[in-house]
């Protein structure tokens, strides 16, 4: 063989080479979110083996059957979409069995963090039982009770998939402390347990109890469920913190909506992201001997506005018990218990 003929075998040797490295490279990694689809299969995402789709992309398995969707009819007494284009969700605006069937192939998991410190464990029974028949059924959810009075966690039975975790917390003197320092603790879960093994977190208030159904439909990157007291009130007088020199501060004519303390979640990247900024600022304002008008709940409404929520939840994600229903409210899926708060919490 003369010296033109080994440089040409050794360059097509070379080319094939690199064509091997390429296409092992394509076909066996791991999609970050943030990437592109690149060689995909004609349906989408899930070309042979990228294991993971990216968020916002929802491959349907093929030839589901369901009511056809329609955009001039459907929900006509509510808004269903947010000046930046983030979907409400109310009943009558989703369908529930075209979302788990578009959900449950990526075999996600849910943790939801519930706090239960000083009288408040005797609202976890109904809590974790209603969850166990309304709350994202069917799919891998881990429950987080955190509480000072372990021994006082009820058994519930939980199905195949589900499990619950007791961790032990501090009592606390004053019911704004419990309400204070939720969000350190969960960034702290997230940071130690949750960011490698859990796609979705929701944070929940433990005195409240589900009635329907709360699933697929409510999951996002940041979502955020709409206060029941506050959806009909003019921003001014929402209960936001309006002093300058607090960093929960929001003022006149600022704000979008009112947005509960007692439930908000999202993926755990972006919950991470909202607890650890929420707790820093809440305790730089303690620092100059400021608490919140509504403690994490004003801080949360101050990061929701500048970070805007992809999806809200409606009232019906959380309404209270002792409010006569709506016209708009066709289901209410989880509410607040009425309690008498002199005889449950450590001070007035
Ligand atoms: N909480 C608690 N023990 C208390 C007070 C509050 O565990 O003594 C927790 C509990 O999870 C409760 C949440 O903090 O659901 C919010 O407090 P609360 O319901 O009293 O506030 P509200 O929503 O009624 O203003």
């Amino acid at each position: 063989m003369n010296l033109l003929s080994i440089k040409a075998v050794s360059g097509i040797f070379l080319f094939v080479l690199l064509l091997g490295v390429m296409y092992n490279f394509n076909t066996n990694r791991t999609l970050e979110p943030s990437e592109k689809t690149e060689g995909t299969s004609v349906d989408g995402c899930a070309a042979k083996t990228i294991t993971f789709c990216p968020e916002g992309h929802l491959k349907s398995p093929d030839h589901l059957k369901y009511k056809q969707p329609s955009i001039i009819h459907g929900r006509t007494n509510v808004v269903t979409v947010t000046p930046w284009l983030a979907p409400v969700v109310w009943e009558g605006s989703f369908n529930p069995n075209l979302l788990d069937a578009i959900y449950k192939p990526k075999n996600i998991s849910i943790a939801a963090t519930v706090f239960a410190v000083g009288k408040y464990t005797m609202f976890l029974k109904d809590f974790l039982e209603t969850a166990e028949q309304h709350f994202f059924v069917g799919f891998t959810v881990h429950m987080h009770v955190f509480t000072d009075k372990p021994k006082e966690v009820p058994k519930v039975k939980m199905a195949a998939g589900r499990k619950l975790t007791v961790h032990t917390v501090p009592s606390a003197d004053r019911w704004q402390e419990i309400s204070a320092r939720r969000m350190e603790i969960i960034q702290k879960l997230i940071e130690e347990e949750l960011q490698d093994n859990t796609d979705y977190i929701f944070c929940l208030d433990v005195d409240s109890k589900f009635y329907d159904r709360w699933g697929t439909e409510s999951l996002d990157r940041l979502v955020a469920v709409i206060h029941p007291g506050y959806y009909k009130t003019n921003r001014d007088v929402l209960p936001y913190e309006r002093r300058p020199s607090s960093k929960a501060y929001i003022g006149l004519g600022e704000g979008d909506f009112y947005y509960c303390g007692g439930a908000y979640g999202g993926q755990v990247q972006e919950v991470h992201q909202l607890t650890k900024t929420c707790s820093e600022n809440f305790k730089d304002d303690a620092k100059k001997g400021i608490e919140a008008a509504w403690q994490e709940e004003s801080h949360l409404n101050r990061y929701m506005w500048i970070n805007k929520p992809t999806k809200l939840l409606s009232p019906e994600y959380l309404w209270q018990d002792f409010k006569s229903k709506e016209p708009e409210i066709h289901t209410i899926r989880f509410s607040g218990v009425i309690k008498n708060y002199a005889a449950i919490r450590p001070n007035a």
